[in-house]
């Protein structure tokens, strides 16, 4: 059984970094995420530079890139003008979404949900005009830490809307790291009901350190695609205390020893995270490229 995940360290991971990543070493990066067996990589977001520096060079890094017919290599927008600045980059694939939370919408975008709504489908068609497919997403989809919980049938309908809208994917976000293994089985239940044949991933962050188990009721829901970023590493600027995704390695540890199968190598993207704590000077969240690092076996 297949499971497909998307490395967004690059993205997610990097973005509320205070020291700034030179563009080679995030090239270098992808490089080794791809030979380890990544096929979709998520390695900038265009957003304005002052708000996130560390996104600044995200027209360069795709530059440098290149068009991969091998990797999928998306990037984050939260705006019309992502999205052009995406489209002159020559992004094949770009996500786009939509928070459940009213609030957290007005803080991350400065839009009403209404608004946002009606932004959100001029975004998706322009992008798709320019054959960009998109993964439509709901942020705070289980939780909002101004708001508390997200009530179910708002999600569903805001999955509705995304299909409706013609989004090539859908895609659930736990930006909170809220979300608990039953309510998120519950729900996603229904999410993948709702959205037929379209794809759904879920993105699911480790702030209460839920995040592996909120993977296994996933799976047991029936989802197949996981964001994930190296190391852990991560948080986003306009959430309170917020953390890292679910760790890649972690992730493909416990996928592996339940039988599943993800394409990818282990060891490399162990070291990989070795070195990116390296090069940080600072230890990463997850925990399997610690115990991974010599002499130590789990493998
Ligand atoms: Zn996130």
């Amino acid at each position: 059984m297949n499971i497909l995940l998307e490395e967004q360290g690059l993205r997610d991971g990097l973005q509320t970094l205070p020291t700034l990543v030179p563009l080679e070493i995030k090239v270098a990066w992808v490089h080794r995420l791809i030979e380890a067996g990544l096929k979709r990589i998520q390695v900038a977001s265009f957003v304005h530079p002052r708000l996130v520096p560390q996104m600044a060079d995200a027209e360069a890094l795709f530059a440098q890139l290149g068009r991969r017919s091998d990797v999928v290599l998306s990037a984050l927008v939260l705006n019309q003008k992502g999205v052009v600045r995406a489209i002159d980059a020559g992004v094949q694939h770009l996500a786009i979404s939509l928070s459940a939370s009213e609030t957290h919408s007005l803080k991350n975008t400065r839009m009403t949900l209404a608004a946002a709504k009606v932004d959100f489908r001029e975004n998706l068609r322009l992008a798709q005009q320019h054959h960009i497919t998109v993964r439509a997403g709901i942020q705070c989809a289980f939780g909002c830490r101004y708001e508390g919980q997200i009530d179910p049938q708002h999600v569903l309908d805001l999955v509705k809307h995304h299909a409706d809208a013609g989004a090539n994917e859908i895609a659930l976000a736990d930006s909170t790291g809220m979300a608990n293994p039953r309510q998120l089985k519950t729900l996603m239940e229904q999410v993948l009901d709702v959205a037929g044949d379209l794809p759904v991933s879920l993105h699911l962050h480790n702030t209460e350190n839920k995040g592996l188990a909120n993977v296994y009721a996933g799976l047991e829901a029936g989802v197949r695609q996981f964001d994930t970023a190296f190391g852990g590493l991560g948080g986003c600027p306009f959430i309170k205390n917020a953390t890292g995704n679910i760790a890649t390695e972690d992730t493909v540890h416990l996928l592996h020893q339940m039988g599943y199968e993800t394409g990818l190598d282990l060891k490399k993207l162990a070291s990989l995270s070795q070195d990116i704590a390296q090069f940080l000077e600072m230890p990463l969240p997850g925990a399997l490229y610690k115990l991974m690092q010599e002499p130590i076996q789990v493998c």
